[in-house]
């Protein structure tokens, strides 16, 4: 039952329910794949599958007291340990030695209610040194009846020592019609409703992920588009002062730079895809097919293809901290170039 709430990780799901059914879990799991596609959650329904008072352990019953308190995360044989920010102003969060300590003498006592304790540890990539030293002894002489459940979206910045001793399972960027089925479940527990339109665009844009879904502010983002469908459209050496505009407006936003140039190349390949081949159906941007055909009657492919390659090495150039203003500015001389 409640492992039917995990959606399109049938891969991960059926791992899982195999472990349960032959009863050979292991001591340690490790759930790596990018964000936001249903780690966390399948190790919330596996904690509950295992002590759950009425389907135990092969899946959870989400109405047993067990299963409701896991929920809640008021079970006092579950546990999940997240990075914490050591000041509002930090950058990064971080799993510090003190939270893995008070963790570790918790695990040290038999199940208090339940079957089996869990421990889950989100964002595990996330552990300083010194505590992944401290959490490897846990992972050496697991405690008895304990689960240990490591979440990581960049499992190769955790100590080789960790991974190795953990089974790991690999969760993929979910498909849209999963993403789909969750943001309706969502949008209707929020608002009541939800626009097929809306379900449409969101599902399409999210990148396999659920936050992305869910929280993208659509109307800035149409906003956005059009922008850089004018730019596109209009960036030429006799017009230097729309790109001039553009540069100015984006260069302070360095954090939003990469999304704005995430959404130019989707721009791009899809008008390039239209170009090529007139299949509207393969874009990204379905909801703007129109004005994208326009955009690739005025084009030509190779001049695309250079805009493309253009914000490619814009991008890298920015991710090596190169100067925003000068990079962008050298990205549309080479689309002025092109057009
Ligand atoms: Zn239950």
């Amino acid at each position: 039952m409640s492992f039917d709430n995990i959606l399109g990780q049938d891969r991960p799901r059926q791992i899982l329910k195999k472990a349960l059914r032959n009863e050979c879990i292991p001591n340690s799991y490790l759930f790596y794949g990018q964000e936001s596609v249903g780690k966390k959650l399948a190790a919330i329904e596996l904690a509950k599958a295992l002590n759950c008072e009425v389907s135990g352990p092969v899946d959870g019953c989400d109405q047993c007291a067990s299963c409701l308190k896991i929920e809640e995360r008021t079970h006092p044989d579950f546990f999940i340990l997240e990075p914490e920010k050591s000041s509002p102003t930090a950058r990064t969060a971080v799993l510090k030695i003190d939270a893995v300590r008070e963790l570790q003498k918790k695990l040290a006592y038999l199940p208090y209610q339940g079957q089996t304790k869990v421990a889950i540890i989100n964002n595990a990539d996330c552990i300083n040194p010194q505590a992944a030293n401290s959490f490897l002894k846990t992972l050496e002489e697991p405690p008895s009846q304990t689960l240990i459940i490591l979440i990581a979206s960049n499992p190769y910045q955790l100590l080789p020592t960790i991974v190795s001793r953990c089974q790991g399972i690999r969760f993929y960027p979910l498909p849209s019609s999963a993403i789909r089925k969750i943001i309706a479940r969502h949008l209707a527990s929020e608002t009541g409703e939800a626009q097929p339109e809306e379900l449409e665009l969101r599902s399409r844009r999210a990148n396999g992920q659920v936050s992305r879904a869910l929280e993208e502010d659509l109307l800035e983002t149409s906003q956005h588009r059009e922008e850089l469908i004018d730019l596109i459209a209009v960036v030429s050496f006799k017009r230097m002062d729309k790109a001039f505009t553009w540069t100015k407006t984006w260069a302070k936003k360095t954090d939003r730079l990469q999304m704005v140039l995430d959404e130019l190349t989707n721009l791009l390949r899809d008008v390039a895809v239209i170009k090529a081949s007139r299949a509207s159906n393969a874009i990204f941007n379905k909801d703007l097919t129109r004005k994208l055909e326009s955009l690739a009657q005025q084009k030509s492919l190779p001049a695309l293809l250079a805009m493309f390659d253009a914000v490619q090495k814009t991008k890298a150039a920015l991710k090596s901290n190169a100067n925003a203003q000068l990079s962008l500015e050298n990205m549309l001389i080479n689309f002025c170039e092109a057009a």
